[in-house]
């Protein structure tokens, strides 16, 4: 219930529910002991107040007993004394009788037994004329019963003897001091004077016995009430009408017995046990109601104790869920059956703008609703009343106080009450701006890279490593291959590289799209150039193991078209070749008149030789002797014609390139030897220095003859420009071993190149000759970079820095070619498909 009225509560403002600390409602222990406070002390004023109301009871109750004590005792006192009284009157009365002579012994007797009758506590009663002298010594003493044993003789007659005399010196009566019998019981005796005008005559004497005093003067209603008892002067109990003992706390009261004095007191005795019962009663009732009070007191602490921890455990629970609904970020709104607003959360006022007290209690149309959306709202809203709103939520517009929108997801469900009944429906509401700007940038965005990826001019595939299923292919790739993997795995050669798969970062997985991010900008894998032959189209392939979508290897291949660059390689390749064998031709067609006039050597030498042996056959000399040698020598120079012809033909012979194991000796003494007749025009020697042995080079030999011809030609001319009459010129050819390579060095004693066109010389149509091309260098350097070497320039200085020449350094590596195109920067591998698609 408390809950409840917490968070019904709502429609107040929210900072004052916030400011509403839980400190307010977390007080200590001892407000729930305050609750006790009262009751405890009201019990303790209970009980002091009737404690006051026993004492005061027992006080007046005591006072009232004290009283009717000393009532009783006072009445008794005045019995006894009635009683005594009496008794002496009749005794007056008797005595003056007596005095006026009218008595004899038998009046007497019938006046004294009249007395006795009357006073049984009179023992004994006679006259005495004189001390102990009877006056009628014969005249028989009344005796009324078994009235006592006599007492103490001489004590009595002491004590009845000094009476006598008292009464007669002052003729009045006089009770004679206590005497006691054996058995310890009191008597007094009573002289009364009978005088006859002056004359003595004697006295009357009567014993008084005590206990016959309380026994005939008490009055039994009183007698049976209390215990009575006469005392002495010294406080000796002489008669009592209880034997019961004393008890201490028995309560008494003594009052003096005058008649007959002598220090005689009546003493009444209360019993209490009868006189305490009522406030006995009380004392109990009050204690057995302070105790149930204590009870009730106690089982309403422990009451209000576990109600507080209760309500404590509810407070903290009370202010958990508050506190977790005034900080949860989802905006919360409850609507009863009927559509109204009957709770806002925080954070739905937060997303809005509108306050609490805005919300709380309208209808529809909401404040939040879109003006323009009215139609839909209201849709929305009947759906939800009715039950139907999707699981999924709805997707709105809600219009922020100060008119800006937003976008936001509701999810709507029944708001049970704790009776099990629908009170209402609880929607809960979220601001999907944000991810729905970002799911709309990424919508955009994957279009835009599905664009792209659709419109590449390269084919990009995707497939599952595990089994041959195509999970991604672009346009291209569909237009070539259909949407089968068979392209896929062409293109791939038909199998996966597990070795790539495991080296391949699959951290670099874009998991947007499941393509590498870099894969398309850059290029992660080696490239391989496949041809296949179904659609006859070379491609440059790049493949990368990624993982896919679903966590799953796959493996994406980047097929790009290369068929028209491969078509541009090739013809730029067949024009190179004949640029170089044009080249050739060319340095031939220079050469031409040096080697006419070489070859005219030995076909002048063996028209020599043949004239002669023709006149040696027609002079008849002729025998084996002298032929013999002509001939042979006649054949050495046609074995040196031929050798040029065989040269010349080499050089200019048009052929593929073809690279083959060659000696370096071979070629280069195939070049300084067509290089030498060019030289030996301009009287310039070729020497060349090498190693007896070195390794087999894999070069097309032609081509670097054809290099070693242009620089050893180039040398020569540069020399022969630069100093016509040069005292003995050489060219040296240094062949050395450096680091794998073989380093061809043509070393010129020419002018030198400039520093500053170093690198022109290289470059096409690059000439300072008036007939040249500028193509021989340019030439050259592509012939030595295609077998991965390299030409290079330097002059050579001495000391004094001086130029002495120049250097022209050609460097090839050693090797098989296979392994030479595994490094470097040589064209990509290539791999030509056969299969038909
Ligand atoms: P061409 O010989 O037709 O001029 P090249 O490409 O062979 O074409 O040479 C280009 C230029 O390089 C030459 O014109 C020349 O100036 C320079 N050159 C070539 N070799 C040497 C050399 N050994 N010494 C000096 N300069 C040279």
């Amino acid at each position: 219930m408390l809950t409840e009225r917490l968070f019904t509560r709502s429609a107040r403002p929210s900072r004052s529910r916030a400011d509403a600390s839980p400190s307010r409602w977390h007080h200590g222990p001892w407000w729930s002991n305050s609750y006790l406070l009262t009751p405890l002390l009201s019990i303790l004023v209970f009980l002091v107040v009737m404690s006051l109301i026993l004492w005061s009871l027992n006080r007046r109750e005591q006072q009232q007993q004290e009283d009717t004590l000393y009532r009783n005792v006072a009445w008794a006192q005045q019995q006894i004394r009635l009683s005594m009284t009496g008794a002496q009157e009749q005794l007056q009365a008797l005595s003056r009788d007596l005095a006026a002579g009218h008595a004899d012994p038998h009046s007497f007797l019938v006046s004294t037994t009249d007395i006795m009758q009357g006073h049984p506590e009179i023992l004994y009663l006679n006259w005495y004329t004189n001390e102990d002298v009877a006056r009628w010594p014969n005249n028989p003493l009344p005796m009324l019963g078994q009235r006592l044993a006599r007492p103490n003789d001489a004590q009595m007659d002491e004590a009845v003897k000094a009476a006598f005399n008292q009464a007669k010196s002052t003729r009045r009566q006089v009770y004679s001091p206590l005497i006691y019998d054996d058995l310890g019981n009191g008597y007094l005796t009573l002289q009364t004077p009978v005088y006859r005008d002056r004359e003595f005559l004697g006295t009357v004497a009567a014993v008084f016995s005590i206990e016959g005093i309380l026994k005939h003067d008490i009055p039994p209603e009183l007698s049976a009430k209390y215990k009575i008892s006469i005392t002495d002067a010294n406080n000796r109990e002489l008669a009592t009408t209880s034997t019961r003992p004393r008890l201490p706390r028995d309560v008494f009261y003594d009052l003096p017995l005058d008649p007959p004095g002598q220090g005689v007191t009546v003493r009444v005795y209360s019993f209490p046990q009868i006189t305490n019962f009522t406030n006995n009663t009380l004392v109990w009732l009050v204690a057995g109601l302070s105790c149930f009070v204590l009870w009730s007191l106690w089982s309403l602490w422990k009451h209000t104790r576990q109600r507080f921890e209760a309500q404590q455990a509810l407070y903290a629970e009370a202010f958990f869920r508050r506190a977790m609904e005034n900080s949860v970020l989802i905006g919360m709104r409850v609507l009863d059956m009927h559509g109204r607003i009957t709770h806002v959360n925080p954070a739905f006022c937060r997303m809005t703008g509108w306050d609490e007290s805005d919300l709380v209690g309208k209808t529809a149309p909401f404040p939040y609703w879109p003006r323009d959306s009215y139609p839909e709202m209201q849709r929305q809203l009947d759906m939800t009343l009715r039950g139907k709103a999707p699981s999924s939520g709805f997707e709105l517009r809600v219009r922020r106080k100060d008119g800006s929108l937003f976008h936001a997801r509701l999810y709507v469900s029944p708001l049970i009450d704790s009776s099990g009944r629908q009170t209402g429906w609880m929607s809960s509401m979220t601001d999907i701006t944000e991810p729905k700007r970002a799911r709309e940038e990424l919508a955009a965005a994957h279009e835009r890279f599905t664009t792209v990826l659709e419109s590449l001019d390269a084919a990009v595939s995707v497939l599952a490593a595990d089994e041959a299923e195509l999970l991604f292919a672009n346009r291209y790739y569909r237009h070539l291959f259909g949407i089968r993997p068979d392209g896929h795995l062409e293109l791939s050669g038909g199998s996966f590289d597990t070795a790539q798969a495991s080296s391949d970062s699959i951290d670099m997985v874009d998991a947007y799209a499941g393509l590498p991010a870099a894969a398309l900008t850059e290029s992660t894998a080696d490239a391989r150039e496949v041809y296949i032959h179904g659609i006859q189209k070379w491609f440059e392939v790049r493949r990368q193991y990624i993982q896919w979508v679903d966590g799953h290897l796959a493996q994406m291949q980047i097929a790009t078209d290369i068929t028209s660059r491969k078509q541009a390689q090739e013809l730029a390749r067949q024009q190179e070749e004949k640029l170089q064998f044009t080249s050739r031709l060319m340095t031939m067609g220079e050469m031409a008149s040096s080697l006419a006039h070489e070859l005219n050597q030995p076909l002048a030498a063996i028209n020599n030789y043949c004239s002669g042996t023709v006149a040696l056959v027609k002079s008849g000399r002729t025998n084996s002797d002298n032929l013999l040698p002509v001939l042979e020598k006649t054949a050495q120079q046609a074995v040196r014609a031929g050798m040029i012809i065989k040269r010349i033909r080499e050089f200019v012979k048009r052929s593929e390139p073809k690279r083959q194991a060659t000696r370096v000796a071979d070629i280069v003494a195939d070049a300084v030897g067509l290089a030498e007749i060019e030289a030996r025009k301009r009287k310039i020697r070729i020497v060349t220095e090498m190693r007896s042995r070195l390794p087999v080079i894999y070069v097309d030999p032609v081509l670097i003859e054809q290099v070693l011809v242009n620089l050893l030609k180039n040398a020569a001319e540069a020399m022969h420009e630069a100093r016509p009459n040069a005292v003995d010129p050489v060219i040296r050819v240094v062949v050395k071993l450096d680091a794998g390579f073989v380093c061809i060095s043509v070393i010129d004693q020419g002018p030198g190149v400039d520093e500053a066109t170093t690198e022109r010389l290289f470059e096409p149509f690059y000439s300072t000759k008036s007939d040249g091309m500028g193509m021989g260098l340019n030439i050259c350097r592509s012939i030595i970079e295609s077998h991965r070497g390299r030409l290079w320039v330097v002059n050579n200085v001495e000391a004094d820095g001086h130029i002495t020449g120049a250097t022209f350094h050609c460097s090839l590596p050693i090797g098989e070619p296979h392994d030479l195109s595994n490094g470097g920067s040589e064209a990509p591998r290539t791999q030509t498909v056969t299969g038909e698609l």
